[in-house]
């Protein structure tokens, strides 16, 4: 670790982040369920597999355009499960509050909490409440672990990666992060951007029914697509060729990222999907997914190719080709 004290960028998702994750937590806690570093840790009990999974929530404001903490920690959970190929059952949820918070706040996080487990047919099995001085911790924290089964029979292909398999997207990037920006800075603009928070259990699982061509899933959160795709590249050690002008962005969103000087690639993502597909099935799959209202606008940006390096690289709009990477250093910190 270079820097002895920990810095906002070891929470963002990118450089920072992803070597203290490997340098501290991994080189510590190092088995193979956790090694992976996938969405939930696959654990097999007797003849079931189940995928387990945890995520702690800091979102900065509490409420949003589009969602809240709870709604959030709710969803944010089930779709680290459902990327896996799980089908999510139980989760639990833990508070961190603040003395002096309204309780009136806390109901309707709950409430939303409660609609959008319901809504997944998941139930919030166990849970926590602690209560700190004021100003010990900024009016609620949440802690959130999922637990779901990898249903036999279908999920995701077992089929390695391949030169010409599709890299999809479910639809429009870089919505939660400017929506929790322009709901932090008061931003005055002529469109309210909203986050685009949603669980994913019934648009994946209308795909994975129907396709057996999903190959690997990841949901773009903190650090955003550029992350997620230098995941898969790394993971996996294939090489990711893209298309900029394939990838859709909402035009507000873009709007704004070119004003205050963001790439829409490095913004969080709530609600979308990143997928790697088999070739032959690529087509019928985005049309699966566009046929849902969260993936109508769904589009393939691009494709595996040969190399193995473990790269990404981007055609831009402009004409030229240029590398992705993780975000360096922290873009907005308690983003989710
Ligand atoms: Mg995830």
């Amino acid at each position: 670790m270079d820097n002895k004290i920990i810095t906002l960028s070891h929470g963002a998702g990118g450089e920072a982040m992803h070597r203290l994750i490997k340098e501290l937590f991994v080189k510590q806690f190092s088995n193979p369920r956790l090694n992976p570093l996938a969405d939930a840790a696959i654990l097999k009990l007797n003849e079931e597999r189940l995928a387990f999974t945890t995520d702690s929530y800091v979102v900065k404001p509490l409420e949003f355009p589009g969602g809240n903490i709870g709604q959030l920690a709710v969803c944010g959970t089930i779709n680290d499960l459902v990327v896996m190929g799980a089908k999510p059952l139980y989760l639990s949820a833990s508070f961190i509050l603040e003395e002096g918070f309204p309780i009136q706040i806390l109901e309707r996080i709950v409430t939303s909490m409660s609609q959008t487990a319901r809504a997944a047919q998941v139930e919030i099995v166990t849970g926590d409440t602690k209560v700190v001085p004021r100003g010990e911790c900024d009016g609620i924290f949440i802690n959130t672990a999922g637990l779901g089964m990898c249903p036999l029979g279908h999920g995701l292909s077992k089929a390695p990666l391949t030169e010409g398999d599709a890299v999809v997207i479910s639809g429009t990037i870089g919505d939660h992060g400017i929506a929790i920006l322009a709901a932090r800075e008061g931003l005055a603009l002529q469109t309210t951007i909203e986050s685009d928070c949603a669980s994913l259990h019934e648009l994946i699982g209308s795909v994975l029914k129907e396709s057996k061509g999903v190959k690997w899933m990841r949901d773009p959160t903190r650090g955003g697509l550029a992350a997620a795709l230098t995941e898969l590249a790394e993971s996996q050690s294939c090489d990711i060729f893209i298309r900029e002008a394939a990838i859709p962005v909402q035009e507000p969103v873009r709007a704004v990222c070119e004003l205050l000087g963001f790439d829409p690639l490095h913004l969080a993502n709530e609600g979308k999907v990143v997928m790697v597909i088999a070739a032959g099935e690529a087509e019928r799959i985005v049309e699966l997914l566009r046929a849902h209202p969260l993936g109508r606008a769904a589009a393939t940006i691009g494709q595996i190719i040969g190399g193995g390096m473990g790269i990404v690289r981007m055609k831009t709009e402009a004409g030229g080709v240029r590398r992705l990477h993780r975000p360096a250093g922290e873009l907005l910190p308690r983003i989710c």
